[in-house]
């Protein structure tokens, strides 16, 4: 899992001396990513998941790697984020979690992008659709099995399947589910989807079937059916809490060290005056804050559980509150630190987990909230 190479030399020397903060993506990984989830999961097929910007790495920039990487289907949230995949690649199949709008069933079917349908209603609009227009883009069903967001009820689904005036209008390319549990092997609720998925996708023997996510391919082979649908695996992210993903980290964020001055005991840092040095302290003021996604919640207690950052490889612990531009953090352990130098907000010894963990979240809302004042530099892509 080294990362040492992510923002390699070559990078500081192409940077303007301007830049206050740094994010090195990694496009040769992201591929390398789905190229070695695509093998584990073999024979089913991988598609991507690239909703949210591809986890705020920049979908722009990452579907057309995946795509060269060998990747032909892709799932977004929204109906926007699909127009610009089907911008990006013509040819992929794309497909919309949230579904399809009232009134919006034409702009999918000239765009030729697939709704994931979830509720009846939504199938009963998209049939009329399809037979208005006589076009028959295909779609996904996505039944409920336990998770109670999005998705048909599981009951309403077996209904449904049984009105072939209905289902005979659709063009069903996909039936798939979404797992609760999946980040835990051991949790009970696991088995149980996986058992009411077979019901129904019994329904639809002739039909591709999909319920795996990142954490969910994890669980084994009678999870993966003939589709995996990984988003936050692609970026680095290990989902599970039990289980190794096979891919590497994708991102490193360096911000630079704006100041570094000592402060006596007893004095206090940072807004509410949280944190009181309890011996001669120094304290260095990073070029980064809440406003760019570092959570205000790393500000943390004062035990060690709170938030860190790492100069020079030494971890220092966040003091006092993380403000909206400004980050200050205790560096008498990193005593040679300067102004000017970088320090790793998330890097070769600090993953998006950890840093997750450690503000109370997890690494998926840390990489989809990195902020826009970053200077992005991507790694590869070629
Ligand atoms: C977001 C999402 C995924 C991808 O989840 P990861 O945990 O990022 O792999 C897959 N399927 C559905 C329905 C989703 O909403």
């Amino acid at each position: 899992m080294a990362m040492t190479d992510i923002g390699a030399p070559r990078l500081a020397e192409t940077l303007p001396a301007t830049t206050n903060g740094l994010l090195i993506i990694d496009l040769d990984r992201i591929a390398a990513n789905w190229r070695s989830l695509a093998a584990f999961a073999a024979p089913a097929a991988c598609a991507a998941v690239v909703k949210a910007d591809a986890y705020g790495l920049g979908a722009d920039r990452v579907i057309p790697v995946l795509w060269q990487a060998g990747c032909r289907t892709f799932f977004v949230a929204t109906f926007d984020e699909a127009v610009q995949a089907k911008h990006l690649c013509p040819e992929a199949v794309v497909y919309v979690l949230n579904g399809v709008m009232t009134s919006s069933e034409a702009e999918f079917l000239s765009l030729g992008i697939r709704p994931v349908l979830s509720s009846v209603s939504q199938l009963e609009r998209w049939a009329r659709a399809c037979a208005d227009r006589r076009e028959r883009v295909p779609a996904a069903l996505h039944v409920d099995t336990g998770l109670n967001r999005l998705g048909i009820p599981h009951t309403e689904f077996l209904v449904a399947s049984q009105r072939p005036e209905l289902m005979s209008r659709i063009d069903v390319a996909l039936v798939m589910s979404h797992l609760a549990c999946a980040d835990d092997p051991t949790h009970p609720m696991n088995d149980g989807q996986r058992l009411r998925f077979e019901i129904a996708r019994r329904l639809w023997p002739a039909t591709a079937a999909s319920l795996a996510a990142s954490d969910g391919m994890l669980l084994g082979q009678p999870y993966h059916y003939d589709m995996v649908r990984p988003g936050y695996a692609l970026y680095g992210g290990q989902a599970s809490i039990a289980a190794a993903a096979p891919v590497n980290p994708v991102v490193r964020v360096r911000v630079k060290v704006l100041a570094v001055e000592d402060v006596p005991a007893g004095a206090t840092v940072g807004y509410s005056a949280t944190w009181r040095a309890s011996v001669p302290s120094r304290i260095a003021t990073l070029a980064a804050g809440y406003a760019d996604g570092l959570p205000r919640g790393a500000s943390g207690p004062d035990d060690g559980s709170g938030g860190v950052v790492s100069i020079a490889g030494v971890h220092c612990p966040i003091t006092g509150r993380v403000s909206m531009d400004l980050t200050t953090v205790e560096v008498t352990a990193a005593a040679a630190v300067r102004p000017g130098d970088w320090a790793d907000i998330i890097g070769p010894d600090l993953t998006i987990e950890e840093v997750g963990r450690r503000a109370g979240t997890i690494g998926y809302e840390i990489l989809t909230r990195l902020g826009r004042r970053f200077h992005r530099s991507y790694v590869g892509g070629a």
